[in-house]
C-alpha cells in the first residue's frame, strides 16, 4: 500500500523520557530530520546532555508525566518557544522485573502511573491542542508486552496493554478529525531497562536507533501500529492463534520465560535505584 510521506522539517515534536534509551535516540533522529524538539524527563541533567548533541532548535524541561500540571507546563513551553505542537511522543516508562506475588505494591502503582496514566494525561493534553487545528500526531510507545504476557513483568504488561487500548480507543473516537495515533510495540531493546535480564538465544536485542527509525517512519506515513523489528507483528499475531497453554509451553521451550524472571540483581542495581527515584 502506498503511504503518505510527511516532511518532519520545522515540525514541533515533544518527547517524554528524552534523557536516555529510546527517547534520546528518537530526539537525535528527529533533530537530524529538521524537527524542533522539546525534551522532557524527570532526569533533567540527562536530557540536557542529550540536548548538547543537537544542532537544531530544541528545549529541555523537567517533566513528571504523572503530574498533569508538569505535563501542561512542558507542552506550554514547547508551543511558546518552538511553535504549535505537531507531535507528542509518549515514551517515558519504567519496567520493574519481579515475581508478582511478592512485588512491592508501591512499585506496581508507580508502574501504572508512569506507563499508563502518563500517556493518558499526555494524549488528552495533546489532543486538546491539536483538535482545534485539525492536525497532529500522538505516538505512544507501548511494547510487545502490550500484546503478550511476559512472566516477571505483570504490572508492566498490564500498563502496556492499557497503552495499546488507549491508543486504539482514542483513534476510533476521534477518527476523521485530522489526527493520527500510532502505537509502537518494540521487542527487547538495548537500553538500561534490559540491564541484568536473562540472555536468550532466540531473542536478539535491537538498538534504540532501530526503534527511533521506526517512530520517524510512522510519523512520515501515519502508520497506526508499528512492531520493531517488523517481523514481531506476525509473531505476535501468530502467537495469539495458539491456546494460552501452548503459548506458555512454546515460550518455555525457547527459554523466553526466563528473560525477566531470572535477572541478575547486581547488574540491575543501577536501574532499580533509578526506578525507585522515578
Ligand atoms: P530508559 O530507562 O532508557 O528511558 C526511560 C526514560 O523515562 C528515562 O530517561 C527516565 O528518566 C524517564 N522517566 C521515567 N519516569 C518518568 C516520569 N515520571 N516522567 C518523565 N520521565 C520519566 O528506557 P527505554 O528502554 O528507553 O524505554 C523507553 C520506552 O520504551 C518505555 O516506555 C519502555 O517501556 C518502552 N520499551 C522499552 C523496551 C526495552 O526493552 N528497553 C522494549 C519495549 C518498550
Amino acid at each position: 500500500m502506498a503511504q503518505e510521506h510527511r516532511d518532519l522539517s520545522g515540525r514541533t515534536v515533544a518527547v517524554t523520557g528524552a534523557a536516555g534509551g529510546i527517547g534520546a535516540a528518537t530526539v537525535g533522529a528527529l533533530s537530524r530530520a529538521g524537527a524542533k524538539v522539546a525534551l522532557g524527563d524527570l532526569d533533567v541533567a540527562g536530557a540536557e546532555r542529550v540536548a548538547g548533541t543537537l544542532y537544531g532548535p530544541h528545549l529541555v524541561r523537567e517533566l513528571d508525566v504523572t503530574d498533569r500540571a508538569s505535563f501542561t507546563a512542558f507542552l506550554d513551553a514547547a508551543e511558546e518557544e518552538l511553535g504549535p505542537l505537531d507531535v507528542l511522543i509518549n515514551n517515558a516508562g519504567i519496567a520493574p522485573a519481579a515475581p508478582f506475588v511478592d512485588q512491592d505494591p508501591g512499585m506496581i502503582a508507580r508502574t501504572i502511573d508512569i506507563n499508563l496514566n502518563g500517556p493518558l494525561i499526555g494524549t488528552q493534553l495533546a489532543v486538546q491542542r491539536m483538535l482545534p487545528r485539525g492536525a497532529g500526531h500522538v505516538v505512544n510507545v507501548a511494547s510487545l508486552a502490550g500484546k503478550s504476557g511476559p512472566p516477571g513483568l505483570v504490572a508492566y504488561a498490564a500498563s502496556k496493554h492499557g497503552v495499546v487500548g488507549l491508543t486504539e480507543a482514542v483513534r476510533a473516537e476521534l477518527w476523521g478529525q485530522g489526527l493520527d495515533f500510532t502505537c509502537v510495540m518494540p521487542g527487547p531493546v538495548q537500553t538500561q531497562m534490559m540491564d541484568g535480564t536473562h540472555d536468550v538465544k532466540a531473542v536478539k536485542l535491537i538498538p534504540p536507533s532501530e526503534v527511533a527509525a521506526a517512530i520517524l517512519d510512522a510519523l512520515r506515513t501515519g502508520r497506526p501500529e508499528v512492531y520493531v523489528p517488523r517481523n514481531l507483528g506476525a509473531l505476535a499475531r501468530g502467537g495469539l492463534l495458539l491456546s494460552p497453554a501452548t503459548r506458555i509451553k512454546a515460550n518455555r521451550a525457547l527459554g523466553v520465560h526466563k528473560i525477566y524472571t531470572d535477572v541478575d540483581p547486581r547488574a540491575r542495581e543501577d536501574y532499580e535505584r533509578r526506578m525507585a527515584d522515578a
